[in-house]
C-alpha cells in the first residue's frame, strides 16, 4: 500500500510532486522519492522517511525537469530496507525507465524464483522490480504493449506510474482494487493515488484511470490502451472506510460521504441509547456525525489525539502497539464521567486498539461503553496491498460478536452489514472488492 504520483508538463515538476506527495502522506510513512525528467536524461532522489525529511530546498532545485513521477511508501511489519524505497530505475534498449508502484503481487514469489533462475538478479525485494524488469525484458520501443505483455504474466493488484525521458505513463489492474485519478491544469497532466495532489495543484479532477487501462501521456496529449483482459470493477472498500483522506472521491464515491453515511446506517440498523456519540479520531469522526445527526444524540469530543504519534497498528509485539494507542489516544475524563458513550470506530483488526481504548474509557468515568464498527468483521487477510496480520490475529476470524464484545469490555458491540455498506457507497457490492470482509477474492489468493 503506497501512493503514487504522476505529472507531465510542469514547470519546476519537482516541487509540484513535493506538494503531491505531501497531501499523499497519509498512504505511506517509510519512505519517499522521485524521478524527474528534462526530457533527455532521469534524475532520481528517494530514501527512507518522510516527505518532507527526504526532500531539501537544495535537492530538489537539483530535480530540474518537467515530467516526473514519485512515491511514499506505507509502512509494513516487516524490516524495511533503503533499497527498497521507489521510484526504482532500469535501462532497457538505451533507454532509462522509471517506476513507482502501489499494490501487491499474489504471485511475485514464482515471478522472482523463474526471473532468478534465468539469470535476472534482484536489487531489492519489492514486487515493484518484478513488475519493472518485466517491463523492460518485454520492451522494443513500445511501452504499451510491454505493459500489455507484462499484464498478463502479473496477479494481484497494481497502480503503475512510469516515467520515459518524454512520456508519463500509468496502468491500472484490470479489476481496478487500489485507486487512480487523471487530472489537468493549465499547464498539464496529473496523475495520483487520490484526487488531493490534484486539488492542491489548482487543477481539475478529469475521471478515475479505469480498470485494465494504459495511458500514455506525451507532446499528443493523453492515449489511453487497455489491456488484454476484460475488466471487472472491484475498487477496495477499505479505501473508503479507512484509508483515503476525507476529501478523496474514487471510482464515484467519496470517502467523507461514505463515512458519514456509514454512521447514519449503524443508528438505524443498531440503535442504543446512550448521552454521547464519541468518534475515535480520525476516520471515526464522520461516521459519528453521522450517526449522531440521525439519533439526535449529541455529538463530543471524549478522545484527545496525539497527531505526532506513527501508526501503532504495525509495530511488532502486542505490548508495544497497546503502549502507541495510549500514546496516540487519551480519553477526556471530564466529559466522558458518569456518560454512557456510543464510540465509533472505522474498524476491528486485532481488537487492540477497542479493548484499550474501551477500558480506558471506563477508568476515565464513562458508565457504559457501546461501540459501533463502520465496517463488518474483518475475519480474512488482505493480499493486495493493505497490511492485515494473518488470519490467527484477526479477532473476527477466530470468535464470535458476543465472544468479542466481552474480550474488549463493551457494553454493546455491533458491525455495519453488507447491505448497509452498499447504501452506503450508493454503489453495488459486485464492484467492489469486499475480501477482507466475506473472503470473496476477486484474484485468487492460492498461487498456481
Ligand atoms: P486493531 O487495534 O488491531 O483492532 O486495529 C484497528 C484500528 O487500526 C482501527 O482503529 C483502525 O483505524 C486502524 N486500522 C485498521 N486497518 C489498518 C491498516 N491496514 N493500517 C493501519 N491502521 C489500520
Ligand atoms: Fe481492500 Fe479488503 Fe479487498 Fe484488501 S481484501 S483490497 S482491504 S477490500
Amino acid at each position: 500500500m503506497s501512493g503514487v504520483v504522476g505529472i507531465y508538463g510542469q514547470e519546476r515538476v519537482a516541487s509540484k510532486l513535493f506538494y503531491g506527495l505531501s497531501s499523499l502522506q497519509h498512504r505511506g510513512q517509510e519512505g519517499a522519492g522521485m524521478t524527474v525528467s528534462n526530457g533527455e536524461e532521469l534524475k532520481r532522489v528517494k530514501s527512507k522517511g518522510l516527505v518532507m525529511e527526504v526532500f531539501s530546498e537544495e535537492k530538489l532545485m537539483d530535480l530540474a525537469g518537467s515530467l516526473g513521477i514519485g512515491h511514499v511508501r506505507y509502512s509494513t511489519g516487516g524490516a524495511f530496507h533503503e533499497y527498497n524505497c521507489e521510484p526504482l530505475m532500469a535501462f532497457a534498449r538505451g533507454e532509462s525507465i522509471s517506476l513507482a508502484y502501489d499494490g501487491s503481487l499474489i504471485n511475485s514469489q514464482i515471478l522472482r524464483t523463474r526471473l532468478e533462475e534465468e539469470g535476472m538478479m534482484f536489487q531489492t525485494t519489492n514486487d515493484a522490480e518484478v513488475i519493472l524488469y518485466l517491463i523492460t525484458r518485454y520492451y522494443q520501443g513500445n511501452i504499451v504493449e510491454a505493459i500489455q505483455k507484462t499484464a498478463s504474466l502479473i496477479k494481484g493488484s497494481y497502480c503503475v506510474v512510469l516515467l520515459l525521458k518524454d512520456q508519463l505513463v500509468a496502468f491500472r489492474d484490470h479489476h481496478g482494487i487500489r485507486p487512480l485519478v487523471l487530472g489537468q491544469d493549465e499547464e498539464g497532466y496529473i496523475i495520483a493515488s487520490e484526487n488531493a495532489p490534484i486539488d492542491i495543484m489548482g487543477g481539475e479532477v478529469l475521471r478515475d484511470v479505469q480498470p485494465g487501462e494504459i495511458l500514455l501521456i506525451d507532446q499528443e496529449g493523453v492515449q489511453s490502451y487497455f489491456m488484454k483482459e476484460e475488466a471487472q470493477e472491484r475498487n477496495c472498500v477499505f479505501e473508503y472506510v479507512y484509508f483515503a483522506r476525507n476529501d478523496a472521491t474514487l471510482d464515484g464515491v467519496n470517502a467523507y460521504m461514505f463515512r458519514r453515511r456509514t454512521g447514519e446506517i449503524l443508528w438505524q440498523e443498531k440503535p442504543v441509547e446512550a448521552d454521547l456519540v464519541i468518534p475515535v479520531p480520525d476516520s471515526g469522526v464522520p461516521s459519528a456525525m453521522g450517526y449522531a445527526q440521525e439519533s439526535g444524540i449529541p455529538l463530543a469530543e471524549g478522545l484527545v489525539k496525539n497527531r505526532y504519534v506513527g501508526r501503532s497498528f504495525i509495530k511488532p509485539t502486542a505490548k508495544e502497539r497497546e503502549m502507541s494507542v495510549k500514546l496516540k489516544l487519551n480519553p477526556l475524563s471530564h466529559v466522558v464521567e458518569g456518560k454512557d458513550i456510543v464510540l465509533l470506530d472505522d474498524s476491528i483488526v486485532r481488537g487492540t486498539t477497542s479493548k484499550n481504548l474501551i477500558h480506558r474509557l471506563k477508568k476515565a468515568g464513562a458508565r457504559k461503553v457501546h461501540l459501533r464498527v463502520t465496517s463488518p468483521p474483518i475475519a480474512n487477510p488482505c493480499y493486495y496491498g493493505i497490511d492485515t496480520p494473518s488470519r490467527s490475529n484477526l479477532i473476527a476470524a477466530q470468535y464470535k460478536i458476543e465472544e468479542i464484545e466481552e474480550m474488549i469490555g463493551a457494553d454493546s458491540l455491533a458491525f455495519i452489514s453488507l447491505e448497509g455498506f452498499e447504501k452506503a457507497a450508493r454503489k453495488s457490492l459486485s464492484k467492489m472488492c469486499l475480501a477482507c470482509f466475506n473472503g470473496d477474492y476477486p484474484v485468487d489468493p492460492v498461487i498456481i
